[in-house]
């Protein structure tokens, strides 16, 4: 079971990707994925259809959420994988963690109406599946459907980043409350994307140590959000801190996503990938 063609990050309608979780397994499948798992933002909806139909596609399957944190300023995502996805106090935490987005989806319209873009929280709900979960990427469809933007790299650059009229700072989970949702419910935590934080080496060694601390057992090494030299470099990070290691493409949409699902490179066999801790809660 050590190399396998895991795919253990992707996103479907249930929050801000565009294929359905069913079509998302058949897309998997259909690249050669053998082991898969659906995380959505804060959000758990999706997962007893994406793991029939990974079921019914021959792929063994792990429950997964992505969880939106914030540590030390920034937001930082926690990928769940494996929890029981009928847990109570995992439900009521993502709730909770979803709670203010409608709010902040009208903050974030404001400040587009500031610079003569007008209607975004309308335009960005046409492409809401999930009306719990506006994100940013919902503004950003919009704003290249309208064509004030190229593409969706040139939304987030000019307009939903810190410091651009679209953006609101928003407070999510803390690290320890979404670490301990996963884990209490028989879970891995697992961090994200790490190339992805602007957090100073200093910041991020902090990170690692506090996720540690709280009991989180993985970093994404192998992810569509990273390049080669990073696959290295967290690679090196994930022996540092004694964490197993995951893959997985981030797909969201086949019009948007660079690296379709089950098409990364695999992990470097001096790694343990997560699936092997996690034997017990795969379906
Ligand atoms: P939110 O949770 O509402 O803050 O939205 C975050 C989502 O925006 C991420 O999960 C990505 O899907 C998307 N996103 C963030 N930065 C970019 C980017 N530079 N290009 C495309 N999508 C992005
Ligand atoms: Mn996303
Ligand atoms: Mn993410
Ligand atoms: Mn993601």
């Amino acid at each position: 079971m050590s190399i396998l063609n895991a795919d253990l990050h992707c996103h479907s309608v249930v929050s801000d990707g565009t294929l359905m979780p069913e079509q998302l397994a058949a897309r998997a499948a259909a690249n050669g994925v053998e082991l898969w798992s659906l995380t959505d933002h804060d959000e758990i909806g999706g997962q007893h259809r994406a793991a029939a139909a990974a079921r019914a596609h021959g792929m063994k399957y792990l429950t997964g959420t992505e969880i939106s944190v914030t540590f030390a300023g920034e937001t930082v995502h926690i990928v769940g994988l494996g929890f029981d996805p009928d847990d109570e106090e995992m439900m009521r935490g993502l709730v909770e963690t979803r709670g203010g987005r409608t709010v902040r989806a009208r903050e974030m319209a404001d400040g587009l109406a500031q610079v003569g873009i007008k209607g975004a929280y309308e335009g960005a709900l046409k492409y809401v599946g999930n009306p719990d979960l506006v994100s940013r990427t919902h503004f950003a469809r919009f704003l290249v459907e309208t064509g004030v933007c190229s593409d969706m790299g040139d939304v987030f650059r000019r307009f939903l980043t810190p410091g651009k009229p679209g953006y609101v700072e928003h407070k999510w989970a803390s690290l320890g409350a979404a670490i301990r949702w996963i884990t209490r419910s028989g879970g891995m935590a697992v961090i994200a994307h790490p190339a992805r934080y602007r957090f100073t080496p200093t910041e991020e060694y902090a990170l690692f140590l506090e996720f540690k601390t709280h009991g989180g057992g993985g970093v994404e090494v192998v992810t569509g959000s990273h390049t080669v030299a990073e696959y290295v470099e967290y690679a090196e990070t994930a022996r540092e801190f004694g964490l197993a290691a995951s893959r997985g493409s981030d797909f969201h949409s086949p019009e948007e996503s660079h690296t379709d699902l089950g098409t990364l490179p695999d992990l470097s066999p001096k790694l343990t990938p997560v699936w092997e801790p996690l034997r017990d809660r795969v379906r």
